[in-house]
């Protein structure tokens, strides 16, 4: 695969990796940084330390769409990784962007960015094209336990996933404000959605076949702590963390693997709540980017091994 932009279905997944600076625990805990990001697409692993079989286990050089230094800004994580992705439900076509990586590397922070950032490039574009009607709806939701829960009313009953799940889930009432939920709690568990549909209609026409009328959902993916889905464990490790592994996150990785691959056989969709909800917004027509975040931190290099090798099996 090159670097050349292919159009629709064909499209690869955009990937790219952001290396956040180490935080003042690590720092006060004595941590070293390893990882260095040589050049737009590259990070490194430079620990001089290394055993001989470590080099031989591990790749020291990864390459990506892009990487983000650490004294990169989210603007810049938007718009070199996210924003034509996003964008695209301007012109009718579904997206994901995802942030994948362990638990304190940097996701909420990052997705929250994007997020804002896309809203507003949404309205700036509306603004600018009043020929056209536009409807906006924002649905927010949580898959906790494959349990699935609107964040934009203050009901905590499971929602019911229905076939299409467009159907209950967009009926979500967005007059509600977000919750004061425990999110801090439960986010390295559960995965969280924003979603933002545009229909749009050019004035021009009127009727019921409107010939120019555009339909898109764009969703917002902040992942559970990628150390829910830990594939590298021993076997007796695996045992004593078996219940804290994340379906969703699992089947997320299965999908996104097959897809990468361009594969058309069996997408397990159906396997996970994540996926399901996804479906509609995940290879076929869909346009996806992921973000990677990871600690630069020696004491985390085991998890940022598994977040780059995620990374990798996207591309
Ligand atoms: P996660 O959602 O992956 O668990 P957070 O986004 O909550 O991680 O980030 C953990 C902490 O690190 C937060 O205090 C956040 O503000 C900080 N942080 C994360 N990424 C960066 C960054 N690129 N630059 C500065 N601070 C960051
Ligand atoms: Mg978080």
């Amino acid at each position: 695969s090159g670097d050349d932009e292919i159009q629709g279905n064909e499209e690869r997944i955009h990937v790219s990796v952001r290396l956040r600076p180490l935080n003042d625990k690590e720092v006060l805990g004595n941590d070293v940084s390893d990882w260095e990001c040589i050049n737009d697409n590259t990070i490194v692993y430079k620990n001089a330390n290394l055993s001989a079989s470590e080099r031989l286990m591990y790749p020291s050089v990864y390459v990506f769409d892009k990487v983000f230094r650490t004294d990169s800004v989210t603007r810049d994580v938007y718009e070199q990784g996210a924003k034509d992705v996003a964008l695209s439900v301007l012109s009718g076509m579904n997206s994901s962007i995802f942030a994948y990586g362990q638990t304190s590397s940097g996701k909420t922070f990052t997705m929250t960015g994007i997020t804002e950032y896309a809203i507003e490039d949404v309205y700036k574009y509306i603004q600018k094209h009043p020929e056209r009607e536009f409807v906006l709806k924002f649905s927010a939701m949580e898959i906790y336990n494959e349990s699935v829960r609107d964040l934009l009313t203050f009901d905590s009953t499971p929602l019911r996933l229905l076939d299409d799940p467009e159907v209950d889930l967009l009926s979500a009432s967005s007059q509600r404000r977000i919750g004061e939920t425990s999110l801090n709690e439960t986010s390295s568990r559960s995965h969280q959605i924003i979603r933002l549909t545009v229909d749009s209609i050019s004035r021009e026409f009127s009727g019921k076949d409107n010939p120019s009328t555009l339909a898109a959902t764009v969703n917002f993916v902040d992942l559970a702590g990628s150390e829910r889905a830990s594939q590298s464990l021993s076997a007796g490790t695996r045992l004593k963390e078996g219940c804290h592994i994340n379906r969703s996150l699992l089947t997320l990785g299965t999908v996104i693997r097959k897809l990468s691959k361009g594969r058309n056989g069996h997408i397990p969709y159906r396997d996970s709540k994540l996926t399901r909800i996804l479906q509609t917004s995940l290879g076929g027509n869909a346009r996806t980017a992921i973000i990677c975040t990871m600690s630069p931190a020696r004491s985390h290099v085991e998890q940022s091994r598994n977040t780059l090798l995620f990374a990798s099996c996207a591309k």
